[in-house]
């Protein structure tokens, strides 16, 4: 398999201006099941591969592998699998591979496993009986194949790949290898999708939205002392208000001080969630079983103990104590504690959270209007006195800028954070509101994930427009042509 040769070739590959990259020799991979080895191949390979060229999985025409290797990177399948299975009276499905012999039912509903049984297929001529289960073997892995399209299309493809791959053994160590590359995974995974993120087994402790949402918590300035709640329905905020019930001191016992307190919802499979930013996908947007594993409370109690280290009062909920592996005795008697909910605060975390610590305090500045929705009660529009600043997408929660929003960010956070940086030629095109395309982007905020709000820049760092991008940042690097930045506005006099 040899890993460095694998990068190398993939290197020098990727010099050269092909219309499509072939990764090959895993052929003998697939057949002995070492699905694990064939993840280190492909990932190691994808790394060094450009993004805007197809990659062809050479020899993979198994539709129960198709949803791992898209994951991965892979763009197109092997297009005589389906006969060569056939010839050998073999029938595909996204469950393994079914030999006639053994069958006693057919395994789909296509035209051919409803019309003929097993016994009909063993009783014809080879030709005939090869043709018809071509015929199913083609069917089911069409059928795959739009699945996986509907599913990066409402974003639900990892949940897809976690589902296939409890096909065999073998293949959930592949999962399971694939985790080790979470982080070049989440470079080109989105912020938010469609589809509300489904936790299906402890491999999904490893998804890149659960990454993500740790890296920001551990980057988070935090305030004196810690809240630690138990989950409610969601949103959490949403039920959780005024006085919070039972608690026990973990550390240095003090005086408690609401505003210098966090208040966060322990819970599967996101760790520690502060209460202002729990409408943010995926925070809410989420699902997990009542019934806990094992791996996952090692995973969450791994996470709290790493991050309480800079508190210095934590106040842990009594309905915690069994979820916990921590000594809890000395019960907190000395007053109520007490969650006030606040608007402005809610939206300054929201802003922190998404476009980076202290954005919050320079966008939501002055005398802050906000104005929600009749029906849900959601927040949607914000305002300084009549200015709009920022809008809240309601799918999501997450902030969506208009002119004076993009002004006040341009001045909060340093270059290139939050930015795209367009070159001269293009500069006229964006202060006229057009799109930007990645062929004349030079440089931008390498945390830009597709559906960003970003502030689209020129080299001097003037603010020439905002939009949303359509792209991540490495998406962005690597392509050269097609938009990369739809453009909401543009700052022409
Ligand atoms: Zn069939």
């Amino acid at each position: 398999t040899f890993m460095d040769l694998r990068q190398k070739c993939a290197s020098e590959l990727s010099k050269l201006d092909a219309d499509l990259y072939p990764i090959g020799a895993v052929v003998p991979l697939m057949e002995s099941y070492h699905y694990k080895e064939l993840v280190d191949v492909v990932m190691n390979s994808m790394m060094h591969l450009p993004d805007n060229t197809a990659r062809h999985l050479m020899g993979a025409g198994h539709p129960m592998i198709f949803a791992l290797a898209v994951a991965m990177g892979c763009d197109l399948f092997d297009s005589a699998a389906y006969i060569l299975y056939a010839e050998d009276d073999r029938l595909l499905s996204t469950r393994g591979t079914f030999k006639l012999e053994n069958l006693q039912e057919m395994p789909c509903s296509c035209e051919v496993c409803s019309k003929y049984t097993p016994d009909d297929l063993r009783a014809m001529p080879k030709k005939q009986r090869r043709d018809l289960i071509a015929q199913h073997n083609l069917h089911v892995s069409f059928a795959e194949l739009r699945l996986i399209r509907q599913a990066i299309y409402e974003g639900s493809l990892m949940e897809l790949v976690e589902e296939r791959c409890r096909a065999h053994p073998a293949l959930l160590d592949a999962v399971r290898q694939l985790s080790n590359y979470t982080e070049d995974l989440e470079k080109y995974d989105p912020r938010s999708k469609k589809s509300a993120f489904f936790y299906t087994g402890a491999e999904s402790l490893k998804r890149s939205e659960v990454l993500r949402h740790q890296q920001k918590m551990t980057a988070m300035p935090k305030k004196r002392d810690l809240v630690v709640l138990p989950p409610s329905r969601k949103p959490y905020s949403k039920f959780i208000s005024g006085k919070l019930g039972e608690f026990y001191v973990y550390g240095n016992k003090g005086e408690f001080d609401g505003e210098n307190t966090d208040f966060m919802v322990l819970d599967v499979p996101f760790g520690l969630i502060p209460l202002e930013v729990d409408e943010l996908y995926p925070l809410s947007q989420s699902a997990t079983p009542k019934i806990r594993d094992k791996d996952s409370l090692e995973f969450i109690n791994q996470f709290f103990s790493e991050f309480i280290e800079d508190y210095n009062q934590v106040l842990v909920h009594s309905r915690l104590k069994d979820t916990l592996d921590i000594e809890l005795s000395d019960k907190f008697e000395d007053e109520e504690i007490r969650y006030k909910k606040d608007d402005v605060r809610k939206l300054k975390a929201i802003a922190d959270y998404q476009f980076g610590w202290g954005a919050g305090e320079s966008l939501l500045k002055g005398n802050i209007n906000v104005e929600k929705s009749k029906k849900t009660g959601k927040i949607r529009h914000i305002y300084d006195g009549k200015t709009l600043i920022v809008n809240m997408r309601a799918s999501d929660s997450y902030l969506v800028l208009s002119k004076e929003g993009a002004k006040r960010l341009h001045g909060a956070c340093e270059y290139p954070k939050n930015r795209v940086v367009v070159n001269k030629d293009s500069e006229p095109f964006a202060l006229d509101g057009k799109s930007v395309f990645s062929k004349f982007v030079v440089e931008c905020d390498e945390n830009i994930r597709s559906n960003d709000e970003v502030l689209i820049v020129n080299e001097d760092d003037r603010l020439l427009a905002f939009g949303k991008s359509l792209l991540s940042a490495v998406e962005i690097d690597n392509f050269q042509t097609g938009q990369a930045i739809k453009t909401r506005k543009g700052f022409k006099k």
